[in-house]
């Protein structure tokens, strides 16, 4: 996303990763060194981030609108898509994710929202008459990597532009959802079928290019309030919009039954696996 009316403007890169725990993440304290680029180079870190579900649509559908909070019901008219264009920034969305039958996920169909939206596995795009945005071609050639070396190369790409450009950019990373454990005739798999408590806990990493310091923050922040503090990333200034920061190291001051929702869960507990010396 581009913001284009106030002074400079600044590129916003939202990167939604699939099915990944946070206790999977060297970042977040994994033994195996999995995230080399992650490990040094972010802004801010937050521990303490829950999705808004446990499956991609159950869980974006709240995390990528502003949901009807008390019902636990998403609301497309209030996405972050709607938000970000409310504001005169023009938004583009990139995705290479499956489709369900024939037909649009409401995932896809908030993406659809956006200026550009291109759907690298239906081959299929749609898009409100924008030039294009530089740098969708090289992120399009980069999108089937491991979650840390596309951030990486997003950031890389993303630098040289700045080089050129002057342009700032924030990047912002986050997954889904995590995944529970499933031991079956002696072998473990990760699965989506049933909730676990750790499956709500997922990683949250930004990076600024004009900052290099680095601050860890510990703090609970619920997954249906996180488009308000995407806008709020944004620099969005919107009447409707509470001032929520995701990276203020404050608990949200609710979290809309969250936690109890996840206190529920009967499920052992499945901390994360070490595989030190068993990953070739
Ligand atoms: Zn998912």
């Amino acid at each position: 996303m581009r913001k284009i009316h106030t002074g400079v403007p600044t590129d916003y890169i939202l990167v939604i990763g699939e099915s990944a725990r946070k206790d999977y993440f060297h970042s977040y304290g994994y033994p195996v060194e999995n995230t080399p680029f992650l490990d040094n180079n972010f802004t801010v870190k937050v521990d303490g981030m829950k999705s808004g579900g446990t499956y991609t649509i159950g869980s974006l559908t709240n995390m990528l609108t502003v949901p009807d909070k008390g019902k636990w019901k998403p609301r497309y008219d209030r996405s972050i898509i709607d938000l970000a264009r409310s504001a005169g920034i023009r938004t583009y969305w990139l995705s290479n994710q499956g489709m369900v039958g024939k037909f649009d996920t409401p995932v896809s169909a908030i993406g659809r929202k956006a200026d550009k939206a291109i759907f690298l596995n239906k081959g299929d795009y749609s898009e409100k008459n924008i030039s294009d945005f530089s740098l969708l071609k090289p992120f399009k050639q980069i999108l089937d990597q491991k979650t840390d070396q596309f951030i990486e190369k997003v950031f890389e790409l993303l630098k040289k532009e700045k080089s050129v450009t002057g342009r700032p950019f924030s990047i912002i990373y986050f997954s889904d959802h995590g995944l529970a454990h499933k031991t079956e005739k002696n072998k473990t798999t990760l699965t989506n079928n049933f909730a676990s408590k750790f499956h709500y806990d997922i990683p949250l990493i930004k990076i600024d290019s004009d900052r290099n310091d680095r601050i860890e923050l510990s703090s609970e922040k619920s997954g249906l309030n996180f488009t308000e503090g995407l806008g709020n990333w944004m620099n969005i200034q919107n009447p409707d919009l509470p001032k929520t920061s995701l990276f203020d190291g404050k608990n949200d001051l609710t979290d809309y039954g969250l936690k109890e929702k996840i206190n529920l869960i009967t499920t052992p507990k499945d901390p994360a696996i070490d595989l030190t010396g068993k990953l070739k």
